[in-house]
């Protein structure tokens, strides 16, 4: 599978997957995915939440949505960041703080549904 950039538009705030570095399709400003840094969130499969899309929030600003079992890399400068995974049955209250540093410039993120009976 290819690999998706996620990149969020320091312009016009408009929130695309890009497969390389290149002009937001909104408005023209270069969205430069060699930063120094990247958040890869993984969604593990889930049947019960396939058609569901996950929305997530990086530092209260959306990102967009993940599918099932997609994964996105967010290419980002060095920084921490809240994330905030949320899907329309469960809202998921973690929000690990991510700190991204040139010791460690690359973390990886699983997000699932937990599954159980109620
Ligand atoms: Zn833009």
């Amino acid at each position: 599978m290819a690999k998706v950039f996620r990149m969020k538009c320091p312009h016009c705030g408009n929130v695309v997957n890009v497969p390389q570095t290149g002009p937001c399709p909104k408005c023209g400003t270069l969205l430069d995915t060699n930063q120094p840094a990247a958040i890869a969130v993984y969604r593990m499969g889930n049947f019960m939440g396939a058609a569901t899309g996950f929305g997530i929030y990086i530092n209260n600003e959306p990102y967009g949505a993940i599918g099932n079992r997609e994964t996105l890399i967010l290419p980002l400068p060095y920084g921490s960041y809240q994330m905030h995974v949320v899907c329309g049955m469960i809202r998921r209250c973690n929000d690990p703080i991510i700190p991204l540093s040139p010791n460690d410039p690359f973390v990886c993120l699983k997000v699932h549904m937990k599954m159980g009976f109620v």
